[in-house]
């Protein structure tokens, strides 16, 4: 009985819906730990709003709390802004993010507060540019501080990379140029400028920097923020993306205390992306920027997304072993069909998908991966098309619901036709296989 009753509950909890006093609940405890993280007070608003009208009367996945659904979708929703997409909607990839000149030498300049680790960051760069295979040359443009010269001097003898440091009587916009000049004599392809900072933004810094831009037209400037910067990074961020063509930021100092809700500041604030983390005072502590990673460190909760990973793959299994028995019975339908479109949608782009087979993503380097990702949309948009009763029963769809169906989602008959031949063939093949006969030239299925 007891077992029985269990199930039952099960059950119940299975099909139980988010209410707003579970969201409101479960979100106060988001707020706080989202402020106690230094994200922005603005940004913790919004994000609230926003996930509170995406959990209302969601369904409540088996095993888990109302409360650990919501965290789910807080989850979910603080990766999206993390991770954003490049100028045509891609999702940024891993590959290290930094525009190249098509005519060497490309320009990097590095800019922020003082101690933001734009100094350590220009070694990371050279050394990792190195790796590939380039000729970096280090600029060193802070004339600000006495020994910043110097330190870059250091920093350059470390990863053997040289530095450009003929700075008596120079402004920092004639150090910059005749860098950009020297790489090119020189046949170096890369210059990474290392510019002053101040204490606070202030007036004369932005004009040094601009000018420095206007001069040397980086292809990139990155925007280096201290990961502890807390509540003022938004108008630190802000400030120097109003005065400058930021590409980009650096999160330094990740591999401290701090939780890094500066990330989710500045990227929901002013929507450039994060591209790079600094995670040591070390030549060879730089990371790209990884959008899960960050999500799980500001939300600080590692057992709920444990707990929450473990129920999703709880239900992945179930729904595989329904689907698997449709299968095997010859009842597979369209309605089958969108969920296990779904199921693998949830997996990821197909890209990065292929890319996790081990000896994969070497060969597949030069597939267009928008072919079939464009290809599973528009099978999804036909099926939606369809009504509930198509869906059921496919052999219902005569000529002139075709026709309705390809005008809904914007195909042609033809398309439809494909389709569903596709769709019979598959079928035949699954009823063939659970007759027992099998597959010509396959082993008989077992069960
Ligand atoms: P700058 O004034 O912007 O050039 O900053 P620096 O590059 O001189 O860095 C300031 C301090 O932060 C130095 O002590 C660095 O070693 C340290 N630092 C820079 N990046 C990181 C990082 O990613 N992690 C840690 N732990 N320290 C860092
Ligand atoms: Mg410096």
């Amino acid at each position: 009985l007891a077992e029985k009753l269990q199930n039952a509950f099960a059950k119940l909890r299975g099909n139980q819906k988010l209410t707003e006093a579970d969201v409101d609940a479960a979100l106060r405890e988001v707020r706080m730990a989202l402020l106690e993280a230094d994200v922005n007070f603005k940004v913790v608003k919004n994000f609230i709003a926003r996930v509170k009208e995406r959990a209302m009367g969601e369904n409540i996945l088996e095993g888990l709390q109302p409360a650990h659904m919501v965290i789910k979708f807080v989850h979910e929703e603080m990766i999206a802004t993390l991770s954003g997409t490049d100028a045509e909607g891609k999702p940024l990839t891993e590959a290290i993010p930094l525009a190249m000149a098509s005519k060497p030498p490309t320009v990097l300049m590095l800019c922020g507060l003082q101690g933001a680790g734009k100094t350590t960051l220009a070694g990371k760069l050279a050394a990792h540019l190195k790796k590939l295979g380039r000729q970096p040359l280090l600029a060193a443009c802070d004339l600000q501080r006495p020994a910043a010269v110097k330190q870059l001097e250091v920093v350059g003898g470390q990863v053997k990379v040289p530095v450009f440091s003929q700075t008596t009587g120079k402004t920092p916009v004639q150090v910059a140029t005749e860098a950009v000049e020297f790489a090119k004599q020189n046949r170096l392809d890369v210059v990474i400028l290392d510019t002053a900072g101040r204490l606070h933004v202030d007036e004369a810094l932005m004009e040094e920097l601009q000018a420095i831009q206007a001069q040397t037209q980086p292809d990139e400037i990155l925007l280096v923020l201290d990961a502890m910067t807390g509540q003022d990074a938004v108008n630190v961020a802000t400030q120097f993306n109003d005065a400058l063509s930021v590409g980009g930021f650096v999160l330094t100092k990740v591999d401290g205390d701090a939780r890094g809700g500066a990330a989710i500041s500045v990227r929901a604030v002013v929507g450039k992306p994060i591209k790079l983390v600094g995670i040591g005072e070390k030549m060879d502590a730089l990371e790209v920027f990884h959008p899960e990673r960050m999500a799980s460190r500001i939300l600080g909760m590692g057992d709920v997304l444990t707990l929450i990973e473990k129920a999703e793959a709880a239900v992945d299994e179930k729904q595989a072993a329904e689907m698997e028995k449709k299968l095997r019975g010859g009842k597979f339908d369209f309605e089958d069909f969108l969920s296990m479109q779904q199921q693998m949608k949830r997996l990821g782009p197909l890209e990065q998908l292929f890319k996790l087979l081990p000896g994969v993503g070497t060969q597949l380097k030069d597939v267009d991966w928008s072919v079939p990702e464009k290809e599973m949309a528009k099978v999804e948009a036909i099926i939606r098309s369809m009504t509930a009763k198509e869906r059921r029963s496919p052999e219902l769809i005569n000529g002139s619901r075709r026709k309705r169906i390809a005008t809904g989602a914007g195909v042609s008959v033809q398309e439809i036709n494909q389709l569903l031949n596709q769709f019979e063939q598959m079928r035949r093949m699954m009823r063939a296989m659970s007759s027992g006969k099998g597959m010509p030239g396959m082993p008989p299925m077992p069960g």
